[in-house]
């Protein structure tokens, strides 16, 4: 029997409730429903979502430092893995593998890569410093030296977003509604909300967490940010993804998105004209031929204080846990921590020291 058929036929108890379908709740599902559990996602999508706005784009590299970003040795090849294996059962493209393009302004900086590039011990091989001259982003622009970041991409979030939802759907597993955290019931064995009875309920909930009374103890740094959808005939870049303090990256069909700003004040999903002019005035640095605006787009990162991920089980009901704080970068790191987390089910695996919910618990 497939998988398909015996998670329809088996739907009295399910092994888990999970709120939220961004892209933490939508990994985090297709994880569990591949290791074999049953489950029942519920979601508002009225609510804010950060996944909605972001540019999913995954970057093994830390500019300001240029070193290789946290854990990105492990983390790369498990996002592979995972978006690749579901490309293939929607059938569908979910990731664009992309190299990120950065110029250099100064020489200095072009040794600062080359000495990078060169440490041994560093053993970087997401730097690639090869000299690349003259590039075209715009008629009026050229790119007169720059390097590239190897193995980055990006993750067509809205379509693995409706590529998921429909797959739940089929499964009977969907259900669009506002959790009401006051009619959750909680015993010593199972965990019920209004119909669905099941062992254990994992939140995510992205930045909103801080609506839910179990776990608005968690100390968040949210990070509102906003983006801009432009169309031009001009721009020249057609695969990968420029970087210049900010981010310029083809979608096809001669649109591209623009991106991002930070704001920690005024978190809502509300784009403003603050955000708008930041994010044109840098364009218009690069590009000076002409373009339209397609969309503005604002949504709030989940981001905690010591900017690592936050997961594991609630000090008091152990029947309930918490899959969250995936910050600025929850495509490249949210395939490797819901395996973490599963392999913790299955085998009492350890969740990982740094992401743990554990370590906060003295804050409750
Ligand atoms: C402008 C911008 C650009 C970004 N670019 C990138 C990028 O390039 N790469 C990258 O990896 N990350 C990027 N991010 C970060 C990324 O968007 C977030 O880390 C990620 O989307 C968080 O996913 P999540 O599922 O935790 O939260 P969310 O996407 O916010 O999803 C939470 C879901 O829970 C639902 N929900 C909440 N409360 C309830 C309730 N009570 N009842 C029912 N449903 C509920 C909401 O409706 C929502 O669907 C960007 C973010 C922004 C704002």
């Amino acid at each position: 029997m497939d998988i398909v058929h015996l998670l329809k036929k088996n739907n009295s108890i399910t092994d888990y409730i999970i709120i939220g379908q961004g892209i933490a709740g939508s990994v985090l599902s297709l994880s569990l429903i591949k290791a074999g559990f049953s489950v029942i996602v519920i979601n508002d999508a009225s609510l804010s979502s950060s996944s909605k706005v972001a540019g999913g784009i995954w970057n093994p590299i830390v500019f300001k430092r240029l070193t290789k970003s946290w854990l990105a040795d492990d983390l790369i090849p498990e996002l592979i893995d995972f978006y690749e294996y579901w490309e293939k059962e929607f059938n569908t493209t979910l990731i664009h593998k992309r190299h990120i393009i950065k110029p250099f302004t100064e020489e200095q900086e072009k040794n600062l890569w080359l000495k990078k590039a060169n440490d041994t011990e560093a053993k970087n091989q997401f730097l690639d410093v090869s000299s690349y001259e003259n590039l075209s982003i715009d008629p009026n622009y050229q790119v007169r030296s720059y390097s590239k970041v190897l193995q980055a991409g990006n993750l067509d979030v809205a379509h693995f977003l409706e590529c998921t939802k429909a797959y739940l759907t089929n499964l009977n597993s969907y259900y669009e509604e506002l959790v009401d955290y006051q009619k959750i019931e909680l015993s010593a064995e199972e965990i019920k909300y209004q119909s669905h009875i099941a062992k254990q309920l994992i939140f995510c909930e992205g930045y909103l967490i801080s609506k839910n009374p179990y776990f608005n103890w968690i100390p968040m740094k949210p990070a509102k940010g906003e983006t801009l959808t432009i169309k031009s005939s001009h721009i020249s870049l057609t695969r990968d993804i420029f970087n210049k303090g900010f981010f310029i990256m083809p979608l096809g069909n001669q649109l591209f998105k623009i991106g991002a700003t930070y704001e920690w004040e005024n978190l809502d999903d509300v784009p403003t004209k603050k955000a708008k002019d930041e994010l044109i005035t840098k364009l218009n640095s690069i590009i000076t031929s002409p373009y339209e605006i397609i969309s503005h787009d604002a949504g709030v990162r989940p981001s905690v204080i010591d900017r690592r991920p936050v997961i594991g089980r609630h000090p008091d009901y152990k029947h309930m846990l918490l899959f969250n704080g995936l910050g600025t970068k929850a495509v490249m790191i949210a395939p490797y921590f819901a395996k973490n987390l599963i392999s913790h089910f299955q085998t009492n695996e350890p969740i990982e020291h740094e992401v743990n919910l554990e370590r906060f618990y003295k804050s409750k």
